[in-house]
């Protein structure tokens, strides 16, 4: 065990002028399951988005498994960095009219640049391990469907299914279970759980709902208008935090209120 990730004096300036990091600063280690909260438009989603430098940050640094990854200059350096990093996200990003199969298989590309990736062109073992991948998701009995059959659910679990045949050290979860009803929302938590305990893989996700933070979180950041407000194990957000990170008058609405 150590530390994974390390965030130092973190800022976003979008063009349009919004700064939506103002110096977060934060330490990941490795095996954690870190849960971001924070209302809409907190900067919980442009703090994933720098982690793998799918946005660029405007400065501060990031140092993630040894290496400054604000350094990185190149295509192939950053594709190399994504590799290490899965990401998953609300609205799942699958190919809705290809096989769910052939979905997970599009999680190797990143590591490939050349002719059989671009043919579409997998070995027997990334197919075996595609199965593999699709089984510890409890999903495997879908390969051959197109992704556009399945629930918003089973989409999600093929997701994580993709993002692990890049066998991540970090799995980026943002807003996984946002689009999702109660029941679905525990069932896709458990899956990254599964992969976070069983794996060893290092998870951040952002959660909407406090009850879901407290289920699966081993600790927490609040982030409040760009700025982290709260950092602790999830036992530790009493109402004063709550109403500190949320405002005056928020209500705890939970999954299984609804
Ligand atoms: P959250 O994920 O907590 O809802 P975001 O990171 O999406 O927050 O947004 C933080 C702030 O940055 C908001 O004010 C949002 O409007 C702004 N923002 C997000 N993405 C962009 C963008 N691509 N261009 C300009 N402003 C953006």
């Amino acid at each position: 065990m150590g530390t994974l990730l390390k965030v130092t004096d973190l800022h976003k300036t979008y063009p349009n002028g919004v700064h939506a990091l103002r110096g977060v600063s934060f330490e990941v280690q490795q095996g954690e399951f870190l849960v971001v909260i924070g209302l809409s438009g907190s900067g919980k989603s442009t703090l994933m988005r720098c982690l793998n430098r799918l946005q660029d940050p405007s400065r501060g640094e990031i140092n993630f498994a040894g290496s400054d990854i604000m350094a990185l200059k190149s295509t192939d350096q950053i594709r190399s960095l994504r590799r290490k990093i899965g990401m998953i996200f609300q609205q799942f990003n699958l190919i809705p009219r290809q096989s769910v199969l052939k979905n997970v298989l599009m999680g190797v590309l990143g590591g490939k640049k050349t002719l059989p990736s671009i043919l579409g062109l997998f070995s027997d073992e990334e197919m075996a391990e595609a199965l593999g991948n699709l089984k510890l998701v409890g999903i495997a009995e879908k390969a051959h469907l197109r992704a556009d059959q399945l629930s918003g659910g089973q989409k999600q679990r093929v997701a994580i299914a993709r993002a692990l045949m890049q066998k991540p050290e970090l799995l980026l979860a943002d807003e996984p279970v946002a689009s999702l009803d109660p029941a679905t929302c525990h069932v896709v938590m458990d899956y990254l759980k599964k992969i976070n305990q069983e794996l060893g893989i290092t998870v951040i996700a952002n959660l909407h709902f406090l009850s879901l933070v407290r289920q699966y979180a081993s600790r927490v950041i609040a982030l409040k208008d760009g700025e982290i407000v709260f950092t602790g194990r999830p036992e530790e957000i009493t109402r004063e935090w709550f109403q500190k990170i949320y405002g005056e008058g928020a209500q705890d609405v939970t999954p299984d209120s609804l």
